[in-house]
């Protein structure tokens, strides 16, 4: 018997079985520090907590519409005006939205283009529906709208735009957005704007959403979170925002594959959006000050431009490989010398980087840098 040629050609996910090893290390007792997995180890809020156990109690634990409970879908579609609840699709975390945007979009070959670097799962899962990405290389981890123009071709489908950008930090300028977004509109193509850590930009900045751009709207498919934003990864709470023929297609989709998203999970969720923007630029405040300790350390050792939004440095560690010792060797050392874990830039398309998050406890933080310093 053989597997599927499909299922052979594609890898796991990196950072997934990078989250699943540390943990058996952890609970083979060694004292890993994790700089590693891409989630924030704040703690869930409490009323998020609070509203899930009433849910529970409550018996909220049927089914619900596919695209999700009404009252959710009402609250988010507030944010893109002039959309409403038939523009909003509720799914397992971010991951599964892209998942299925792609299924919905390509056919064979179609192409669809992600800039480098790029969070490990677009790739397989463009592969996954058919289609192929197509990589195209940034500057300083900025668009290069040239580049991307170049990529066109008659394949070409998508273009596909994540800021603030997993793993490099890049925030991307509206005016660079713009561009993105006339590209896009003379060539017919949709644009995926992978928004998971629009909460996250830094240094007073605000975040700018292709979805502020009236000539990309009705090509635009957006996917945001609630993991990282308010620490909910395991509760697997995302949403696709989109004109209304695409969501409807998104969830014949997830019709047939989870149907709806847990239940109660949703009320969590519905608590979270109450907590409101006071609460969410505390926690970006944290955020900042740890970027700013962790960027101060890390650029003494090596290249590093400073994120300006999510909770990545992506430091090129060119200066401390051994011989020919790839990105991947260097984390496994670090993890194996040092206790401390990072993920290696091949896995987001950059080799010679590495991915080290700064979501974690300021001393977990401070000490995980100082133990890869003594190391190099
Ligand atoms: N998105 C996070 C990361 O990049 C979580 C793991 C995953 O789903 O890839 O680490």
């Amino acid at each position: 018997m053989k597997l599927s040629n499909k299922i052979s050609a594609i890898a796991g996910s990196q950072t997934v079985a990078f989250t699943t090893l540390i943990q058996q290390l952890q609970q083979e007792g060694r004292q890993i520090i994790d700089l590693a997995v891409g989630e924030p180890q704040l703690d869930t809020p409490a009323a998020v907590i609070e509203a899930t156990q009433k849910a529970l109690s409550a018996q909220k634990t049927r089914y619900s519409p596919v695209n999700g409970l009404l009252e959710l879908r009402t609250r988010l579609a507030e944010q893109f005006d002039g959309w409403g609840m038939k523009n909003i699709l509720i799914t397992n975390g971010a991951k599964q939205a892209l998942y299925m945007i792609f299924q919905a979009i390509c056919n064979f070959a179609d192409e669809v283009i992600v800039p480098v670097p790029y969070w490990v799962s677009f790739v397989e899962q463009i592969n996954l529906a058919g289609g192929r990405p197509v990589p195209v290389a940034t500057q300083d981890h900025q668009l290069n709208v040239a580049a991307i123009e170049r990529a066109l071709t008659p394949r070409t489908k998508a273009i596909l735009i994540n800021t603030p950008n997993n793993p490099s930090g890049a925030v991307y300028p509206m005016e660079d957005l713009q561009k993105v977004a006339r590209l896009a509109a003379d060539n017919d193509l949709y644009i995926i704007a992978d928004e998971a850590y629009n909460a996250f930009v830094y240094d007073g900045a605000v975040y700018m959403s292709m979805f502020d751009i009236d000539v990309a709207r009705d090509r635009l498919i957006v996917t945001r979170s609630f993991s990282k934003s308010y620490s909910m990864t395991g509760f697997r709470i995302g949403y696709a925002a989109a004109p209304a023929e695409v969501i409807a297609a998104l969830s014949k989709i997830q019709s047939h594959l989870t149907g709806n998203v847990c239940t109660f999970a949703q009320y969590g969720a519905l608590a979270a959006l109450a907590l409101g923007a006071d609460w969410l630029s505390a926690r970006q405040t944290d955020l900042q000050q740890k970027r700013d300790i962790a960027y101060e350390r890390v650029s003494r050792m090596f290249d590093c431009i400073q994120p300006q939004g999510a909770f990545y440095l992506f430091p090129e560690v060119s200066s401390v490989l051994k011989n020919n010792e790839t990105s991947e060797a260097l984390a496994r050392r670090l993890l194996k010398e040092t206790g401390v874990a990072v993920v290696a830039g091949e896995v987001f398309g950059m080799a010679r980087h590495l991915r080290i998050s700064f979501a974690v406890s300021e001393e977990n933080l401070i000490n995980g840098i100082k133990r890869i310093a003594e190391a190099l």
